[in-house]
């Protein structure tokens, strides 16, 4: 396995190269290193290699590696968030890719406001209509958005997908796409990003447009399960 440097340069010329291939810039398509069930010794090392951006499913876990890594890491929340931990994550966290109700939208939206802060967010859009992920469903999806672009404290950057493991990843980074610009048409709202692709289909989420790819293992290394 390669140091750290070693393996964030690797990511980095693939996503160049997938950019290349869609004619795209490579400024256009930001990583953000997964770090959850990675110890903060590993997350420290890929700061020390020029990494800033960091993905974190459960606030828990995360924070004591928050704790230890310099203040310019900007953590992202990536995991199911529900309304009554939403506090404790704007408290450490600088952005949120899983509003996935309106409830949560006008909880993140009111402690916003107490916080006086602005907080970008990403929508999460359950494409497949699969019952164990979160997301809006597709038929709830305009209506929320068009609600949620009247919150004050909220920055919708876009939209947020996990593929359904059936099907070419492809095929559903596309489908995304078109749901952002026909929500975009739909409200008010500019949607320029889009969240997708982890360590197994990145390249293919660039090539339909991702501005954020969300990239644990390939990065890190396999990841041990409990
Ligand atoms: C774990 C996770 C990732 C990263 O997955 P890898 O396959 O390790 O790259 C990306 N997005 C979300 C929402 C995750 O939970």
């Amino acid at each position: 396995m390669p140091d750290a440097a070693g393996r964030l340069a690797a990511i980095q010329e693939r996503i160049a190269a997938a950019c290349h291939q869609a004619g795209r810039g490579v400024e256009e398509v930001e990583l953000l290193a997964v770090s959850k069930t990675f110890p903060a010794e590993a997350v420290r090392e890929l700061y020390e290699a020029g990494q800033r951006a960091f993905g974190e499913s459960r606030q828990q876990e995360a924070d004591p590696k928050i704790a230890v890594l310099p203040d310019d890491a900007r953590w992202h929340f990536i995991g199911g968030l529900q309304r009554n931990k939403a506090r404790k994550v704007l408290a450490a966290f600088h952005c949120i890719h899983s509003i996935d109700s309106l409830r949560l939208a006008e909880a993140v939206d009111r402690i916003s406001a107490e916080m006086q802060r602005l907080t970008p967010v990403y929508l999460e859009l359950n494409l497949g209509q699969e019952e164990s992920k979160g997301g809006f469903p597709v038929a709830d999806l305009e209506a929320a958005a068009t609600a949620i672009a009247g919150m004050q404290h909220l920055e919708v950057l876009g939209l947020m997908v996990i593929p359904p493991a059936e099907g070419e990843p492809r095929r559903w980074f596309s489908l995304a796409r078109e749901w952002r610009d026909r929500l975009r048409i739909a409200t008010s709202l500019s949607l320029s990003g889009l969240s997708m692709g982890m360590s197994g289909d990145f390249e293919d989420a660039v090539l339909e447009g991702a501005t954020i790819v969300r990239v644990g293992s390939a990065l890190f290394g396999n990841r041990d399960y409990p």
